[in-house]
């Protein structure tokens, strides 16, 4: 797909966002700005175009490749309170200029801390980190107008961690309103784990909203395993549910919301380029439940309308991307009475366009 072809700003209306990651949005030059002020060069990036050039992905390779400039994010930022204040700020200003009005941003506690992933966490150290993200994402709020809620994202191959993240949940109620698994992605098709099964079951008791990624570099078994056995109400990507009529239809039936991200399948090489038909399009012929999401601007190197101006070329009608955000509102993790009045907000302004 051509970078330069498309029409910019095809959906220039009010937005909801569900599947974004803190760490995959931050900006190139605070990036290159943190390096320069800490005195730690980022090998090869002399310039902030180089650092751009090794941040952004153009050829669609594998998850892990897209990952990388995840981990060299987390290299400036981690552990930096000042840092994740400001990275949290700047993703609701960001947020604003494509004009989303309500978002559900992911971040993992326990990778903004900075320690090893061996190592002891402290749960002080957990609650320090979200509390500077979501002083963040209150202060982009009071300036920008953009409303953020938090999600704390999970790893599947340490459910042990995830214990943790429904304590610092429970320690932020107003903030924080949902988990999230980002790495079901490497256990593809394993059966699921009784820790994090239980570990979900109590983030519903608590009152907060689950969704997992699935379905993305992993088959539609994974998506069933996430709906079915973990009970997750939202699925992260989910594209290749399509692949099995069975799930896919009962996916239908039940309405799952697959949170989806244009470029992001591409480039993270979970949808081949060349595909007749790209199962966001199949999506919205068929009336699932689904959303349009950025996912990690940092990589793709697009916001949140480049993500819309995608879909606008699979031939997503108006009236589809409407109705994907008013999905999106009815998925968000809020209680139903403030659901109810984004659903109310976005459907007076849809209806003045
Ligand atoms: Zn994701």
């Amino acid at each position: 797909m051509d970078r330069i072809s498309l029409k910019e700003d095809v959906f220039p209306g009010p937005k909801v966002e569900l599947h974004v990651h803190l760490n995959g949005c931050f900006r190139h030059e605070t990036l290159f700005e943190l390096a320069k002020k800490k005195n730690r060069p980022i090998s090869g990036c002399a310039a902030l175009a180089d650092l751009k050039m090794r941040c952004i992905v153009r050829e669609p390779k594998n998850l892990s490749h897209f990952l990388d400039a995840y981990e060299l994010g987390y290299h400036y930022f981690a552990g930096d309170l000042e840092a994740i204040e400001r990275l949290a700020y700047e993703f609701c200003e960001d947020s604003k200029h494509s004009n989303v009005i309500y978002s559900e941003v992911r971040y993992s506690p326990h990778r903004l801390v900075g320690v090893g992933f061996r190592e002891k966490y402290d749960l002080q150290g957990l609650l320090d980190v979200t509390s500077q993200v979501i002083k963040g994402l209150k202060r982009g709020e009071r300036d920008f107008g953009v409303r953020c809620k938090s999600i704390l994202s999970g790893h599947s191959w340490l459910p042990e961690l995830l214990s943790d993240l429904i304590k610092v949940c429970q320690n932020f109620r107003d903030d924080i309103v949902g988990i999230d698994l980002v790495s079901q992605e490497y256990s593809a098709e394993a059966p699921a784990v009784p820790l994090l099964v239980s570990l979900y079951g109590e983030a519903k008791r608590l009152g907060f909203g689950t969704t997992i990624h699935a379905g993305e570099a992993s088959g539609p078994t994974a998506i069933q395993r996430a709906v079915e056995i973990y009970g997750t109400q939202r699925v992260g990507h989910g594209y290749h549910v399509v692949k099995d009529k069975t799930i896919y239809e009962k996916c239908l039936r039940d309405q799952v919301h697959f949170e989806c991200c244009p470029w992001s399948s591409f480039l993270t090489g979970a949808v081949p380029f060349d595909i007749d038909t790209h199962p966001i399009k199949q999506f919205a012929m068929d009336g699932a439940n689904f959303s349009i999401n950025s996912d990690d601007t940092t990589i793709t190197g697009y916001t949140l309308d480049g993500d819309y101006s995608l879909a606008h070329s699979w031939g997503l009608t108006q009236e589809q991307m409407k109705q994907t955000n008013l999905n999106a509102a009815k998925a968000a993790f809020l209680p139903e009475v403030e659901k109810k009045e984004l659903i109310k907000q976005l459907m007076e302004a849809y209806k003045q366009s």
